[in-house]
């Protein structure tokens, strides 16, 4: 097991999109199964979950297609599927409700099953209310337990669901819903638990235009035939707490996309107001939502029971305030990935915070924080948490960073990506001939700093490319992992090799464009410019495309330089003694596909100065961009 050191000193800044939501994903994806038309459906959060509920929906008739990461189309059934077939739904508890559910409506069998975990959890309260509908269930091994077949039709009329066990039995019933014969009122019976869940489900039908009333009791779903939609799944509202509560303990400033405060039912949005008490500034802005830290936050009483994953982020935010804090309704973290009241009481002592667990509270004193290495009970939401530890004091070090991935692969390359290394990035991007190399040089002579041209590394991957004849798609990413890139005082090397020449070609200029579009290419060159920026030193200027918005969005100094594209062709037709026509040409076709490109698009970050360069001299550029960064 290696341990992840967490790099201190940073400043949690820009903005992110953290993974989809899990619960909303796996309630649009068999609701765009059953519509008429193609869905697209972006944002999936990766996952055995979501892929069980993809494969689940293709056996029953949906045509499922991927478009990228994280995206596809759904070409829905328009109606009730056939049946006869055989799902394994894995681990999914969902795919088992929701899909039994939906195959419940059509006439032809469907069996369930999944791991051997998954046929020790009860699903008889769901097969009741499915056969009170007219389906027939059988259960081929143990009575309430899948196995499970499942064959419809089912009625409309006045369904009762128990959902004291699970709230998915109810929400199982009503994504089935609309291919009953008519309307169908959904009555919950008992103490319903996770509440939040069920709004979900309402939101997801309504997002498909499936009316949907309201009662005291329950709600009415009508029958009928939907539409496919085109929509982007939500973040994660238990994944945006850890932006948000980096934002707030480093000062800094994040805006989490995709989220609404106003209208989002996610349990988790309840760590905004706690994180407002304690001194943070919250404002719904257009496309998410922004968080402000102060300059030190302060300890706060709050009953956390409506949002329990979030107190782990909330318990570093205590560790970070003046003054102490104590969480309570916290009983049901005894019962989660690990006892996490326990979890936390342990590793807080260890960084050096006063930390006492009751049995459903936590109380913080904030003390010296000292380095440590941090156990994570294989619990995601320990290591996430005490990363962001790591940004505001020296020596902590995440033991099993992998277990992120129960919800967050990417998490600590995100993180970085917000909280840029301590080194102060001045970010050049624009198109190509807008003088970025003349001018990046310049500055970064005039500041004594170190300079990385990141087109090299993608002029380099191309020149592997053609060289090894490898296809410009994914699989181009596993050859360019079998090579060393560097990049040193100006010169590129491909292991080794000086390739500075080699790159410049104009065979490797005519196919940069679709190298550089590759997101698994982009996803390696990315990772080696920030090891490289991180190994640099204290200061340094990077140009590109996407630095300012991907690599590097916490730049301090953000420039984006751009000029006619008359200007910029006779700028490189002198530079490289061509034809300025042609030029232009190429470089209108090099721009539209750099900036139409899916992943890192070309384009200027939102807090990007923009520089029109036109009728400027490289002298006058320069000085603006050096009197920027010195005055800033
Ligand atoms: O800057 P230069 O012309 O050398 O970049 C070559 C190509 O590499 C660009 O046209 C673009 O397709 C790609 N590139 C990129 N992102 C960067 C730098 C370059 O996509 N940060």
């Amino acid at each position: 097991m290696r341990g992840r050191p967490i790099e201190t000193g940073r400043v949690v800044r820009g903005r992110i999109r953290p993974p989809g939501s899990k619960s909303i994903a796996n309630r649009v994806l068999p609701l765009a199964a059953g519509a008429e038309g193609t869905s697209e459906i972006s944002g999936l959060p990766d996952g055995d979950d979501v892929r069980r509920m993809l494969e689940g929906i293709a056996a029953l008739g949906a045509v499922v297609q991927q478009v990228a990461p994280g995206s596809v189309r759904v070409t829905g059934i328009a109606g009730p599927p056939a049946g006869d077939t055989r799902i394994d739904v894995g681990a999914s508890g969902t795919t088992m409700r929701f899909l039994a559910g939906f195959a419940a409506t059509g006439s032809g069998a469907t069996v369930l099953d999944g791991t051997q975990r998954m046929r020790e959890r009860p699903i008889g309260h769901l097969a009741d209310a499915l056969r009170s509908l007219g389906a027939s269930i059988d259960f081929p091994a143990v009575p309430g337990f899948p196995p499970m077949a499942v064959r419809g039709p089912i009625e409309g009329g006045r369904v009762t669901v128990d959902a004291s066990v699970s709230s998915q039995y109810a929400s199982a019933i009503m994504l089935a819903a609309p291919h009953a014969r008519s309307d169908l009122e959904v009555t919950i019976s008992d103490d319903v638990v996770s509440a939040p869940y069920l709004e979900a489900t309402v939101e997801a039908l309504q997002c498909f235009g499936v009316p949907v009333g309201r009662h005291e009791t329950g709600w009415t779903v009508g029958a009928g035939s939907y539409r496919a939609q085109r929509l982007a799944v939500a973040p994660d509202a238990s994944g945006a707490v850890y932006p948000w509560v980096g934002a707030a303990i480093t000062s800094g400033n994040v805006l989490v996309e995709g989220l609404d405060r106003r209208t989002s039912t996610q349990a988790d949005m309840g760590v905004l107001e706690v994180l407002e008490r304690m001194g943070a500034t919250v404002t719904q802005e257009p496309d998410g939502i922004r968080l402000e830290g102060p300059g030190r936050l302060q300890g706060v009483e709050a009953d956390l029971t409506a949002c329990p994953d979030g107190s782990l982020g909330l318990a570093i935010a205590a560790a970070c305030a003046i003054g102490p804090s104590r969480f309570t309704g916290l009983g049901t973290l005894r019962v989660k990935e690990t006892d996490r009241l326990d979890a936390l009481e342990n590793e807080l002592r260890k960084v050096g915070v006063g930390a006492t667990a009751g049995p459903d509270s936590l109380d913080i004193h904030p003390g010296d924080l000292r380095p440590a290495s941090v156990a994570t009970y294989d619990d995601h939401r320990m290591a996430m948490s005490f990363a962001l530890l790591g940004l505001v004091t020296d020596g902590i070090v995440i033991e099993d960073p992998d277990c992120v991935s129960k919800t967050w692969p990417s998490f600590f390359t995100d993180l970085d990506a917000i909280a840029p290394p301590s080194v102060d990035v001045v970010a050049i991007d624009g198109p190509a001939g807008t003088g970025k190399t003349t001018v990046s040089k310049a500055v970064a002579d005039a500041l004594g700093r170190l300079r990385l041209d990141t087109g090299a590394f993608y002029r380099a991957a191309t020149l592997v490319a053609q060289r090894t004849g490898a296809a410009v798609d994914a699989g181009l990413a596993d050859e360019l992992a079998s090579h060393a890139f560097t990049y040193d005082d100006g010169v590129m090397r491909i292991d080794g090799e000086d390739v500075s020449a080699a790159i410049r070609t104009a065979e490797v200029t005519a196919g940069v464009s679709a190298v550089s579009a590759v997101a698994e290419v982009r996803a390696r060159m990315v990772d080696a410019q920030r090891d490289w920026v991180r190994g640099s030193g204290v200061g340094v200027v990077v140009e590109g495309r996407d630095i300012g918005t991907v690599v590097f969005p916490g730049a301090r100094t953000k420039v984006y330089l751009n000029a006619r594209p008359d200007v910029r062709a006779a700028r490189r037709a002198a530079e490289v003694g061509s034809d300025p026509a042609e030029e232009e040409a190429r470089i209108r076709r090099r721009d539209e596909l750099d900036s139409s490109r899916e992943t890192s698009p070309l384009r200027p970050a939102d807090d990007a100065w923009e520089l029109d360069t036109s009728d400027l001299t490289i002298e006058q550029v320069v000085d603006a961009i050096v009197t920027r960064v010195r005055s800033s």
